[in-house]
């Protein structure tokens, strides 16, 4: 079976000692694509750096609400820029995350805004982070113009915003969370959502899947969370896997053909 990584960090340092093992190991398990995902401007650039190096990585450009109390407002200048590179599939993740105290919500909301806005003009799809924010993002996605394409990462929304996405056309993407014996409200999206807009995603080093969950995660584990939503589905596993890949080309414009390098 073939298999694609649509979302992971092994740029971060928890790889520094066996990257290349890590990719290795995904490579010999049948994962056929990965999308290394930059949070900020210097992950971001580690991402294409891991995407020039290895011909089946491909990076995403973009400044996680997170990083946003941390970036000055030329980062997005220089994420921009650094979009442009061919390597580059995506802009994301960005969006906005309510989590944690102390953050300045306004700046989240300039810089979700102004990535939108570098999606839709370099024509490139979204990859959104959504945490405790569902209102403030749902209205700042229907006053922007939209790029054509939008995943909501690492789904952890409720029925509304499931609905709203499925309106919408989005796509939602899973990571380990879906394999986790009390996730049943994610567990439930999994088995509702249309499955041609569904997506899987490690978010490596983060959120690994039963039955390694709270060890370090890493691209070849995500072959478990497919298993899962065949499972939730109801669907035969081969079945799903070959849809959920085709979608992730779709996705990405990486249909044979259209973009190859
Ligand atoms: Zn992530």
């Amino acid at each position: 079976m073939k298999y694609f990584d649509t979302h992971c960090h092994i740029d971060f340092s928890h790889f520094d000692r066996d990257r290349e093992e890590v990719i290795k190991r995904a490579k010999d398990m049948g994962v056929v694509y990965i999308v290394d995902v930059g949070i900020d401007v210097e992950t971001t650039k580690k991402a294409i750096e891991l995407a020039e190096k290895y011909e089946f990585i491909y990076a995403s450009a973009g400044i996680h609400p997170s990083e946003v109390n941390n970036s000055s407002e030329n980062a997005l200048n220089e994420m921009e820029t650094l979009a442009k590179n061919k390597k580059v599939v995506a802009i994301g993740e960005t969006g906005l995350d309510y989590h944690y105290s102390g953050i300045i919500k306004e700046k989240q909301k300039g810089f979700f805004k102004a990535q939108i806005e570098i999606a839709r003009k370099l024509n490139l799809p979204l990859i959104i982070h959504q945490r405790e924010s569902k209102e403030d993002l749902i209205k700042i996605l229907e006053e922007s113009d939209l790029p054509e394409k939008i995943v909501f990462h690492c789904f952890d929304g409720d029925e509304e915003l499931e609905k709203y996405c499925e309106e919408r056309g989005f796509y939602i993407s899973f990571t380990g969370i879906v394999t986790f014996k009390n996730a049943l409200k994610v567990k439930e999206v999994a088995k509702n959502y249309p499955v041609e807009k569904i997506m899987a995603e490690t978010d490596a080093p983060f959120l690994s899947p039963h039955p390694f969950r709270g060890k370090r995660n890493e691209p070849m584990f995500v072959k478990y969370i497919i298993k899962e939503i065949a499972e939730l589905k109801g669907v035969n596993l081969e079945k799903i896997s070959e849809i959920i890949f085709t979608n992730s080309l779709h996705f990405f414009n990486l249909t044979p053909g259209v973009r190859s390098n």
